[in-house]
């Protein structure tokens, strides 16, 4: 069953609509009840996040469409003389860990039998969703930004999907494919967004099973997850995963969620500040964190209570921390696009006042793999 969260509408789980009538964001309910298995059981499962699978939405194995997302490696680095816990969900098969929820939606909308699809993307997004439909054999058209970086835009068409480039703001580029799905004379393209369908979210609950999976095995669990937020995908994927193991009695209590946004666009942060419940949109200003520079989050307010019920915040970092920690990574032997380093430049700032303490151990999302924004490194040394 699909509802929605602001007015409780129900709708079936095969509905074509891509939000409520009344606009809210619609959320997936799964009518089974079911249980993680104990990380024994788990190593004998699939490489990829179809290892969780009850979890996951119900599906048949002729509807899964994976190319092997998830399993990404933990590493320990050195961080301003602490030492770190860095999770490289870059590694997925498209570049960044967007993979993990497309895999689930197009798994989903291949069982629906849906064959023409339509996504906005700043890049990444775009990319994985252009994947996993030639892997399901879809056609696929992204909107994107006309100052998208050129490598994500190259990918995207490697994998056969068609362009559309707009020119104006992150929000634009949404308004656009958005009319374009109702203006449709077929009305057989469905809206295939990642920040909108539910789907997509159920996927990143994944984030949360693979680092409790990982940290089981040393007893040692994360006090601090870092996550990067625009919409809040990860960050949304991250605390639902982690309250799922939390109810099933496989954590003694949440980590600490820290959501980190880029200052120059940042609503999330500036409604914390404010002790909002909800997001007001802001007018975005420039970042180098392109996959996160969103002004109007669709699931703000859950975000917001995400971190305040883990016992975490919202902060954001300015574009020179972005700059300065986008380098060091790379000098830690870690090539990360500069979204991702937002997560370092907060664990720097959050080392550097003593908010982690000597012997907490933190964990930061690395999202996004750096061999996208090469142009960013160019000439630097
Ligand atoms: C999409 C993206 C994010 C942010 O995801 P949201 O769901 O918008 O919060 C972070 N890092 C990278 C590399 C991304 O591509
Ligand atoms: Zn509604």
């Amino acid at each position: 069953m699909v509802y929605c969260a602001r007015c409780g509408r129900k709708y079936p789980g095969d509905t074509k609509i891509w939000r409520c009538s009344c606009k809210g964001e619609l959320e997936y309910q799964s009518q089974y009840t079911y249980s993680i298995p104990p990380p024994e059981r788990l190593t004998l499962r699939p490489h990829s996040i179809w290892r969780y699978r009850e979890a996951l939405p119900h599906l048949e194995d002729e509807d899964i469409v994976s190319l092997g997302e998830g399993c990404t490696p933990i590493v320990t680095a050195k961080w301003k003389g602490f030492p770190v816990w860095f999770k490289l969900d870059f590694l997925c098969p498209t570049g960044s860990y967007k993979d993990r929820g497309s895999s689930v939606m197009i798994s989903r909308l291949k069982q629906m039998g849906i064959t023409s699809i339509v996504e906005d993307s700043s890049g990444n997004a775009g990319a994985s969703v252009a994947a996993y439909a030639a892997r399901a054999g879809m056609e696929c058209r992204i909107f994107v930004a006309s100052h998208t970086s050129p490598a994500k835009l190259a990918q995207i068409r490697a994998y056969g999907a068609k362009i559309k480039a707009v020119d104006g703001t992150r929000q634009d580029v949404a308004e656009a494919c958005q009319r374009s799905v109702e203006e449709d004379p077929r009305g057989e393209t469905l809206y295939a967004s990642h920040n909108w369908n539910p789907f997509f979210l159920e996927g990143m609950k994944t984030l949360a099973y693979e680092i409790w999976e990982q940290c089981e095995r040393s007893k040692i669990m994360p006090d601090w997850v870092v996550v990067p937020a625009g919409y809040g995908s990860c960050a949304l994927g991250a605390y639902r995963g982690f309250r799922d193991l939390l109810n099933q009695g496989r954590l003694s209590h949440l980590p600490r969620l820290v959501i980190v946004q880029a200052e120059n666009c940042a609503p999330i942060y500036q409604a914390y500040l404010h002790g909002e419940t909800q997001v007001t949109p802001i007018r975005g200003g420039k970042t180098v964190a392109e996959g996160i520079a969103c002004s109007s989050p669709v699931r703000g307010s859950q975000v917001l209570a995400a971190a305040r019920e883990s016992g975490g915040f919202i902060m954001a970092v300015s574009e020179e921390e972005i700059d300065s920690a986008a380098i060091s990574l790379a000098r830690e032997g870690l090539f990360v696009e500069p979204t991702s380093a937002v997560v370092a430049a907060a664990l720097g700032r959050l080392i550097d006042s003593g908010t982690i303490a000597k012997n907490d151990v933190a964990l930061g999302i690395l999202t996004g793999i750096g061999l996208k924004t090469g142009y960013y490194y160019e000439g630097r040394s």
